[in-house]
């Protein structure tokens, strides 16, 4: 099982300076449980779109249907960080049982979701007031799924830059030749300094991958308090991985203004070719708005518009590895490791969704890793 950060904090209230303590402090840790938020269900709602850091899983100690009286009480929220500068999860080194336990715990949680039964079977969507229930729903899917994720797999390592650690591996590597120009002595003196080295190696190694970016403020803080100008401008370059100087001729263009408009070109050129074609776009938007007018508004649907598990089965088997969703969106390995009932969820979800007219952008990631990239396999289908 992975190593998994997690704290506590008694709030008593959610006051803009709470908020500001709690964004802090979900840099430093996994998870942070969060005692009296005092927070009606709202207010939870409003918490979670100020942590921009976190998903947020709240219940509100005070009674709904109820005037409060005197101040605000009660209220846990369970912040689940999802920050951005984190290495994604290794799913192609995760281990079977890993895996296993993934499934086993993401069905556990998605049974706790509650279904928006009401939505599902919304009279008239046009006017309803489901659009937060559906937004909950969704945003719950996806959390329940990182955190899953999150208890039991790995992350992908961080980069240290080689430099900071190169003393350390130097004197690593000379005693350990020494030890075996020695001939590999199992104890005694040599073996616990070839070891003590190895051991002093592989520690300087985690903590820069830990403290990569306090050593770079420290270096930088430095380089401005000394006034090395140069030395400051050769930091902010390797931060933004930048370590190469420009080439002044690039494709028979000369002058950095023309070579970066070359690279817009191009990118544009990339950028457009690959998603889709624009006229193909327009003609399937142009056929299914038809559709919509001359079958759906006149009763003549060959379907009720929703979706049903083995669409959901089909699509998420079509889905590659290792597609990213975004920092606040669960990955494609996500969805193909998960249990059956997340299937059946994604239906329920893309059901009221389409009944809806209604989308969240957090859910982005599962549409657009099966988005249709030909308009003809669209067409064949509708
Ligand atoms: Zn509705
Ligand atoms: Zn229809």
């Amino acid at each position: 099982m992975a190593n998994l950060t997690i704290a506590t904090y008694n709030a008593n209230g959610c006051a803009m300076d709470r908020r500001m303590y709690l964004k802090r402090h979900l840099d430093d840790v996994d998870v942070l449980f969060v005692q009296e938020q005092w927070l009606n269900e709202d207010g939870i709602r409003g918490l979670q779109q100020d942590m921009d850091n976190a998903f947020v899983y709240g219940k509100s100690g005070m009674n709904a249907t109820e005037l409060l009286v005197g101040r605000p009480y009660g209220g846990l929220a369970i912040l689940f960080n999802t920050r951005s500068n984190r290495p994604s999860i290794a799913w192609h080194r995760a281990s079977d049982n890993s895996i296993a336990e993934y499934k086993r715990v993401l069905a556990l949680l998605l049974t706790e979701i509650p279904i928006p039964d009401a939505a599902l079977r919304c009279p008239d969507q046009e006017y309803c007031s489901h659009r937060e229930a559906i937004a909950l729903y969704s945003v719950s899917i996806n959390a329940a799924g990182m955190a899953a994720a999150e208890a039991f797999l790995r992350r992908r390592r961080k980069r240290y830059r080689a430099e900071h650690v190169a003393p350390f591996k130097e004197m690593s590597v000379i005693w350990h030749r020494i030890w075996e120009q020695s001939g590999r002595p199992p104890d005694g003196l040599l073996f616990d300094l070839m070891r003590q080295a190895n051991r002093d190696y592989k520690s300087a190694v985690r903590s820069h991958a830990r403290n990569q970016d306090n050593l770079s403020n420290a270096r930088m803080a430095d380089s401005l308090t000394l006034s090395r100008s140069r030395d400051f401008w050769a930091e902010v370059k390797k931060i933004s991985y930048n370590h190469r100087p420009s080439p002044s001729v690039m494709d028979g263009i000369h002058g950095d203004e023309k070579i970066c408009e070359r690279f817009r070109d191009k990118y544009d050129e990339v950028y457009n070719c690959v998603p889709y074609d624009v006229g193909e776009m327009d003609n399937l938007r142009a056929t299914l708005s038809d559709r919509v007018v001359t079958r759906c508004q006149n009763g003549l649907c060959y379907c009720d518009h929703s979706l049903n598990v083995n669409d959901v089965n089909k699509a998420i088997r079509k889905l590659k590895k290792e597609k990213s969703g975004g920092d606040l969106a669960p990955s494609s390995d996500h969805y193909l490791n998960a249990p059956r009932n997340l299937h059946v969820q994604i239906a329920l979800l893309l059901s009221v969704f389409m009944s809806h007219s209604f989308f969240v952008y957090r859910f982005t990631a599962f549409i657009s890793h099966t988005y249709p990239q030909k308009y003809e396999k669209v067409n064949s289908k509708i």
